[in-house]
């Protein structure tokens, strides 16, 4: 499994010079496995990752999974400037998520629809599917998705990926403190390879005045790699105010509690 990150920023896009090590676009992560792609989530990285994908495709038809966690713009933002969703008719893309609202499809092409943006979904070349998912079990040609609730505001998935013997954990956007969710996320992280989790917060930034408002710390992300014995953790969804020098000291503290730990930057590649 090769994981490679496009996206590492929560909330909003940072390319701000003291943000730059780390990165300032927001959520993606791109995972390859056998000859299948799997992406998690289309934030402003989601557009890099589509001109990576059609310089290696040369050409050559692309198919994906993509599974959202959830529909705020940090995670969602790149799905217009995606290059490979509109010029080969032969791409193949499918959507996994859960709109409780709306539906999966019409909420992604209400998104882009008119004021919002010039050009709207149907004018995309290629193959879409949708597939609404709530909690459960996506199983994927040999390999598995499965999806557990978290705790955000309007809701949010995380996933465990489980594909040719090795599993990964994405889980961002999830705030502790409630008793279902922190089991939700720690059965989700069981024994998992590799432990992507949202550490947007300082634990002293979260005490003092982000209650309520759905993300987690680094303190938290020791507390779930160690209970739930996943082996190794990554910090995702960093603060837009949080500069390089700031997630540095993250990393170095969370190493004195843990030491298979780092912190997301964009350009990173996991080898499991
Ligand atoms: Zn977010
Ligand atoms: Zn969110």
């Amino acid at each position: 499994m090769l994981v490679r990150f496009w996206g590492v920023r929560g909330s909003t896009p940072t390319p701000q010079a003291e943000n730059l090590r780390y990165g300032g676009n927001t959520s993606c992560v791109e995972v390859r496995s056998g000859n299948q792609i799997y992406i998690f989530d289309c934030g402003t990285g989601f557009r890099n990752l589509g001109k990576s994908m059609e310089q290696q495709a040369n050409g050559k038809a692309l198919s994906a999974h993509i599974f959202l966690s959830h529909f705020h713009w940090d995670h969602i933002q790149g799905i217009p400037f995606f290059a490979p969703l509109y010029e080969n008719a032969k791409n193949e893309f499918v959507f996994h998520s859960s709109s409780r609202t709306r539906g999966l499809q019409r909420t992604l092409e209400e998104q882009m629809s008119d004021p919002f943006f010039p050009v709207n979904m149907n004018e995309m070349a290629a193959k879409r599917l949708y597939v609404d998912i709530d909690e459960g079990r996506t199983e994927l040609n040999g390999s598995v998705v499965r999806s557990m609730w978290l705790n955000h505001p309007q809701g949010c998935l995380g996933f465990r990926l489980e594909a040719e013997g090795q599993v990964l954990v994405y889980a961002t956007d999830n705030e502790p403190g409630d008793a279902l969710f922190d089991q939700n996320v720690r059965k989700l992280a069981e024994g998992a390879d590799l432990l992507i989790y949202d550490a947007q917060y300082l634990p002293e930034e979260y005490e003092a005045r982000k209650r309520g408002w759905g993300h987690s710390h680094w303190r938290e992300a020791i507390n779930v790699v160690t209970q739930s014995g996943a082996k190794e953790l990554v910090l995702f969804h960093h603060d837009p105010d949080h500069t390089d020098e700031c997630i540095d000291s993250v990393v170095t503290k969370a190493r004195d509690y843990y030491p298979r730990v780092r912190a997301a930057a964009e350009g990173m590649e996991i080898r499991l």
